[in-house]
Formats: C-alpha cells, sequence, structure tokens
C-alpha cells in the first residue's frame, strides 16, 4: 500500500481544554507541519500557541500559531472544538441548541476561506452537530466527519484489556451508534488477537458473562460523566483520539475507526449522523466498512439513530 507523505496544515477552531491538548497531542506526535489555534477568546489562543512553542526544542520542528478563519485556506484538517461543554443543571437538549447556534455561524466562516480538506467535529452533542455541519456547508458526507464514538472504542478496549489482562493493543471492538447514551457495543466482533470474544471467555477463567459485559458497556457510557464529576473535563483521551484521526488522514493510511458521518442506507439508516466502522484517508471517509451485525445489535443501532434524530428535527 502505498503511503502519502505527510504535509499537514491542521487548524484547530476552539482552544478550551480540548483543542489546546489537541495541540499539544499533535505537536508531540509529529505527524503534521503547522497547526493555527483559533478561538473566539484571541488571547486565549495566543497563549496556548507560545506555551506549545517554548517546548519545540525537545520535540519535531513545526509551526503552531494563533490564527482567524481566513488560515482555513489550504489547511488539510479544520478541527471545531468550539463551544461548551454541558454545565450543571443544563440538559443534552440546551447544549445542542447552544452549540448549534454556534456552529451556524462558524459554518459560513469556515465556506468563506474553505479550499479542501476535511472538517472534523468533536464539540458535543458530535453526532448531532456533524449533521448540522454537513448540510449548512453542502460539502460531501465523507468530508464532514465526527469524532464520534473513536474514544468510546478506546474506552471499552481499555475496559476490556483491564478485565482480560491482556495488552489493550490486542483487543478490538467497536463501539458504533451514538456518542452517547444509546451508543452500540458490537459484541459479535469484538476479539482478542482475532479469537471472537465469545470464544476467548469459554477457555478464559475470569468472570464474563452478561453481567459482566453490561457492567462494561454502562462504564463506558458512563466514562465521560464520571472524569467530568473528578477534574471538571475530559481532554486527554479525546486529544489522542483526535491524533490518530488526523494521522490517518494525512498519511492517507485507510485506517478503520469509528468515525461519526452522515449515513444515508448503511444497515437501512438514512438522513441522520452516527459512528459506523469507516475507511479514513486522505479524501476523509472513503466508504463505509460493512460489518455482520447480529439482530439484537442492529436493532440497537437503529434505536441509537431515531434518538439522535430526535434531536436534529428539533434544532434544525
Ligand atoms: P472549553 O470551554 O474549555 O473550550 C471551548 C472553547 O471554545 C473556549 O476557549 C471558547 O472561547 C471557544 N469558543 C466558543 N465559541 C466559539 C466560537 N464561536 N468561535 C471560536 N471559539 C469559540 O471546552 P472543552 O472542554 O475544550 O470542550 C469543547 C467541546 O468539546 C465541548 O462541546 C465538549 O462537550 C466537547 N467534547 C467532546 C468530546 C467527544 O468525545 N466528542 C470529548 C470531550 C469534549
Amino acid at each position: 500500500m502505498q503511503i502519502a507523505k505527510t504535509k499537514g496544515k491542521i487548524v484547530i477552531i476552539g482552544s478550551g481544554f480540548v483543542g489546546s491538548t489537541t495541540a499539544f497531542a499533535i505537536s508531540m506526535s509529529g505527524i503534521a507541519s503547522e497547526i493555527i489555534l483559533v478561538d473566539a477568546n484571541k488571547e486565549k489562543a495566543m497563549g496556548e500557541a507560545l506555551d506549545i512553542n517554548h517546548g519545540l526544542s525537545f520535540i519535531s520542528q513545526m509551526i503552531i500559531t494563533d490564527g482567524d478563519y481566513s488560515d482555513i485556506k489550504e489547511a488539510d484538517v479544520i478541527i471545531i472544538t468550539a463551544g461548551s461543554g454541558r454545565k450543571p443543571g443544563e440538559s443534552r437538549f440546551d447544549l445542542a441548541k447552544k452549540n448549534a447556534d454556534i456552529f451556524k455561524d462558524m459554518a459560513a466562516k469556515i465556506m468563506a476561506h474553505y479550499t479542501g480538506g476535511v472538517i472534523l467535529v468533536v464539540s458535543n452533542p458530535v453526532d448531532v452537530l456533524t449533521y448540522l455541519m454537513q448540510k449548512l456547508t453542502g460539502l460531501p458526507e465523507g468530508k464532514v466527519i465526527g469524532t464520534g464514538t473513536v474514544l468510546d472504542s478506546s474506552r471499552f478496549r481499555y475496559l476490556l484489556s483491564e478485565h482480560c489482562k491482556i495488552d489493550v493493543r490486542n483487543v478490538h471492538g467497536y463501539i458504533i451508534g451514538e456518542h452517547g447514551d444509546s451508543e452500540v457495543p458490537v459484541w459479535s466482533a469484538t476479539n482478542i488477537a482475532g479469537k471472537l470474544l465469545d470464544q476467548y471467555c469459554s477457555v478464559c477463567k475470569n468472570r464474563c458473562g452478561n453481567v459482566e459485559r453490561e457492567r462494561i458497556a454502562k462504564d463506558v457510557k458512563d466514562s465521560g460523566a464520571k472524569i467530568i464529576k473528578y477534574k471538571g473535563a475530559t481532554y486527554y483521551a479525546i486529544a489522542l483520539s483526535i491524533n490518530r484521526i488526523v494521522e490517518a488522514i494525512l498519511k492517507s493510511q485507510n485506517s478503520i475507526l469509528t468515525v461519526s458521518s452522515v449515513i444515508n442506507g448503511a444497515y437501512g439508516i438514512s438522513d441522520v449522523a452516527l459512528s459506523l466502522p469507516s475507511v479514513i484517508n486522505s479524501s476523509g471517509i472513503e466508504k463505509i466498512y460493512d460489518i455482520v451485525l447480529r439482530e439484537e445489535e442492529l436493532n440497537a443501532l437503529h434505536d441509537s439513530a431515531k434518538k439522535i434524530k430526535e434531536t436534529i428535527d428539533k434544532i434544525m
């Protein structure tokens, strides 16, 4: 397989916890040549760029600056982390409405300077905002993607690796559907170094019945809220998830990641954004990678699509 040479101009809109940690993660991984931080609070973007610049002598050569929407010209990836997280007492719908208003304003500013590249939505609710951004920009579905359940899939693999006492890199599994309460663990395809979990569990001495599976799936769902309770925000693992997606795009790796995108037909689902295993390269999503789902997984995916659609219908 031909590996494309890294070029890598990245614009990050929103330099809060997630945006700045993402800039740091990308600078550490050395996959990009240029990062521009844009924020409504310009001094915040300036400060974050300076802070990372002051460590460049210890890592790779690159350009990190603050900037504005005109920097979107010739960007390979435009990452959107702008908008707020959920405040105590605020409903998911209130957050969706607030961030949707920010996105409506932002889409026009992005398109005024857009020359290509992939738009990567991180702000929550990520599926609803990915849908909104794709519709507002009119770009092809594969060019506007959301981080979706890439983070949830990583949490799933981590929790399974802890339970099974196996290196997380040898544990493979996907969470699909909504990044949120209705997400769906694909137990039928989960495997450890190629051995399906059902077979693995029959020889492993550890407990691994439905009770354990339900606990792990619930822990994945509750992870974000738990971290927010402990420290106020989540940013390290999402920054690493973003770094992984950006790497797949810049190096055109044809990596399969559970990003969110507007689905039109896969699994009988249409006109909603949600996460499915997707082949990612420099064009964005090359194609949805069709995996066989059990009937109960397919039904849960349809329920998840319905739930996301309800919020989309309320804010559009
Ligand atoms: P934050 O409040 O620390 O940062 C948000 C930043 O956006 C602030 O610096 C703010 O000034 C900026 N901003 C607001 N409106 C803007 C606009 N119109 N243009 C430019 N900048 C603007 O929040 P955070 O913790 O960094 O989280 C950011 C978003 O990421 C939230 O919506 C959060 O829920 C989401 N998030 C998503 C995931 C995921 O898995 N998808 C994980 C963690 C956080």
